[in-house]
């Protein structure tokens, strides 16, 4: 399919091709046409999947055909909730690149900064807001946004917004959202409260599921390393010392730990910055800008505050700590090996983290070759059957060759 079998308006059209795309994206081609129709849509999507484009391209056609046909009033027209700071900006840029010839104005507001500067904005006249929940429901409290004009409403990254405890703010703006309305709800993934949200915000949705949670990219390589704790950091310089590893994303799983990270790794010569929530708004936004410039050749991440963020060309995702969530390590390495780009995925697993590999197994369905090749092997490796949670049995021989079979079956 292409973007011409979209019926995209020439400026959309063009906007997409300067970004280079030449065909849309699976989730593309089955939203845009919903939204166009004014269906609302139930989408499960991983990120990197084009998800933004999905809801921004058709959202900026339908407001600019109105626009056009003098059907205009003043207001906020189309809302899209996100849970980051990071992704709201990302957002509102991709409102603004696929958007270029409309004419439309977006905004994005979020927390952690001074209100000033987006009130202007707000207060200028604004068709499209981007928002995170906390700012948003301040704002409107204030009475600064009124929502009476709103047409569509998209909910992005909903499973995350429970994960952060945003749930009941997102219920607080749901309530306040005219009843006549399109609505849109991407989640990556969909556990019963998730679904029961989505019970609530829409009607009769278009359901699209795309590449579901459970399954990893076939773009991105996946490696475990079996290592003791007290030996992650020196296999991380180990790992790092590879000239073939021009960038990477290393996640950690506290905010204290990235900066642990961080400033290790900075002190071996190797430039590297951290990014989490305690981090002010600038500093997020310098390390994020000077990682993609590749100022920075190495950025430690938590989890929340890397979350959708779009690196181009992202080769390698390190994983320092196992995730306990199956999911959220899918999540990680989804930040590498995006839209066609191959990617690597590193994973160090210590004793205390076998479990947590047994579950990421079980959940996509295959088992992660290892290395058992580097200078720090684990001492005494946890037995690991293939797709089983059971836990480590003890007396079992350690020979490399009947580990790798019983852990790994085949490669
Ligand atoms: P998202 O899932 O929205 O975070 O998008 C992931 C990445 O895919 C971003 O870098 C987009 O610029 C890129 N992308 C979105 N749509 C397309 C497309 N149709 N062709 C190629 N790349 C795309």
């Amino acid at each position: 399919m292409t973007f011409q079998e979209l019926h995209l308006i020439a400026p959309i059209l063009r906007a997409v091709t300067e970004k280079g795309y030449t065909a849309p994206t699976p989730i593309q081609e089955q939203a845009i046409p919903a939204i166009l129709q004014h269906k609302d849509v139930l989408g499960c999507a991983q990120t990197g999947t084009g998800k933004t484009a999905a809801f921004a391209i058709p959202i900026l056609q339908i407001l600019h055909k109105k626009k056009e046909s003098g059907q205009w009033r003043k207001g906020i027209k189309a809302l899209i909730v996100t849970p980051t700071r990071e992704l709201a900006i990302q957002i509102d840029e991709s409102f603004r690149e696929y958007g270029k010839g409309t004419h439309l104005r977006h905004a994005v507001i979020f927390g952690g900064v001074k209100q000033f500067s987006q009130v202007k904005k707000i207060e200028a006249g604004v068709d499209i807001l981007v928002a995170t929940p906390g700012r948003l429901l301040d704002l409107m409290n204030q009475g600064i946004i009124t929502l009476n004009t709103l047409e569509i409403f998209t909910l992005d990254e909903a499973d995350r917004m429970l994960d952060m405890g945003f749930i009941h703010d997102v219920k607080r703006i749901i309530s306040a959202l005219p009843k006549k309305r399109q609505s849109l709800f991407f989640s990556a993934t969909m556990p019963p409260v998730i679904t029961k949200l989505a019970g609530t915000l829409l009607t009769n949705p278009i359901r699209i599921e795309v590449t579901p949670v459970s399954s990893t990219a076939e773009t991105v390589s996946q490696k475990m390393y079996f290592v003791d704790k007290v030996h992650k950091k020196s296999l991380l310089m180990h790992v790092l010392q590879d000239g073939s590893i021009p960038s990477a994303l290393i996640f950690t799983r506290t905010k204290y730990g990235a900066d642990k990270i961080a400033k290790f790794i900075s002190k071996s010569g190797i430039k590297a910055e951290a990014i989490h929530g305690n981090k002010s708004q600038n500093a997020r936004q310098n390390a994020l800008k000077n990682f993609k410039t590749k100022q920075t050749r190495v950025l430690v991440a938590t989890d929340i505050a890397a979350r959708g963020i779009d690196i181009d060309d992202l080769t390698h995702v390190i994983n320092f700590e196992i995730p306990n969530e199956p999911e959220t390590y899918v999540h990680r390495i989804g930040r590498t090996g995006r839209a066609q780009n191959n990617g690597m995925a590193l994973s160090f697993c210590d004793a205390d983290e076998a479990a947590y590999v047994k579950n990421i197994h079980k959940l996509i369905s295959k088992s992660i070759p290892i290395v058992d090749t580097h200078p720090y092997q684990m001492t005494s490796p946890p037995s690991m059957n293939k797709h089983s949670s059971s836990t480590k049995k003890q007396g079992q021989s350690n020979s490399p060759q009947k580990k790798k079979k019983r852990w790994y079956g085949k490669r």
